[in-house]
């Protein structure tokens, strides 16, 4: 049986951890200061309207110019970005641990379903006809697709540059070059089927000229 060995360990350190969480919150109280701060030097009509209520309630006797208004409403809406800014930082800080934890265990689980899949022992290479060296596994996601499987990858001992990568359910990673039509050249649409004895087939029907082609990966089946 070959033992699984990762390509990338997914749990970081404390100190990675730590750094990604302050960039989350730096970029979270920047963004917020920025909104302020331009709320501060450009307000709306509405805006100046609601300071003027607020301020002619205080101050009945003397007339209050626009200038007045203006000034008014970017001090408060200065310190208003301070006050926000704190005020995010300590919701996020409060966070802090309990996220962090939720990342490290997320990564740890990460870790343990890469390595049960148990790497197949018997890929052979298609030039040559020997056996193929298992060298790693990973975790291959695509989020739009809802798509997320342990992938291994082997090379040829002969160093014939005949890589291939397989998905622990037995289907082979198709890359792009290899998905090109044998006869025009076209893209091609591929599906996997299984026979019985666990063998994996790629079926290849080529969009533009139609024509079939089936490869076959033979797989003990386990
Ligand atoms: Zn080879
Ligand atoms: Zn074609």
């Amino acid at each position: 049986m070959i033992k699984p060995k990762l390509l990338h360990n997914y749990l970081q350190s404390d100190e990675a951890y730590s750094k990604q969480y302050d960039d989350i919150v730096k970029k979270e109280t920047d963004w917020w200061e920025e909104q302020m701060n331009h709320h501060a030097l450009y307000p709306t009509d509405e805006d100046l309207k609601k300071t003027r209520e607020a301020i002619e309630k205080n101050h009945k006797e003397k007339p209050i110019t626009d200038d007045d208004i203006k000034d008014a409403h970017h001090r408060l809406f200065t310190l208003g970005a301070i006050a926000t800014k704190m005020g995010i930082k300590k919701t996020w800080e409060g966070k802090r641990v309990k996220t962090i934890a939720e990342w490290k265990k997320d990564a740890r689980q990460t870790n343990k379903r890469i390595l049960g899949a148990i790497p197949f022992d018997n890929i052979k290479c298609k030039k040559c006809n020997i056996l193929l060296n298992y060298r790693w596994s990973m975790l291959h996601e695509e989020t739009a697709k809802n798509i997320s499987k342990v992938l291994f990858f082997y090379y040829c001992p002969n160093e014939c540059g005949n890589n291939q990568l397989i998905f622990a359910d037995g289907t082979p990673w198709i890359s792009e070059s290899d998905n090109t039509c044998a006869v025009c050249k076209g893209e091609r649409n591929s599906t996997v089927t299984k026979d019985n004895a666990g063998n994996s087939y790629i079926i290849f029907e080529c969009k533009k000229c139609g024509s079939r082609q089936v490869e076959k990966y033979e797989l003990q089946a386990r």
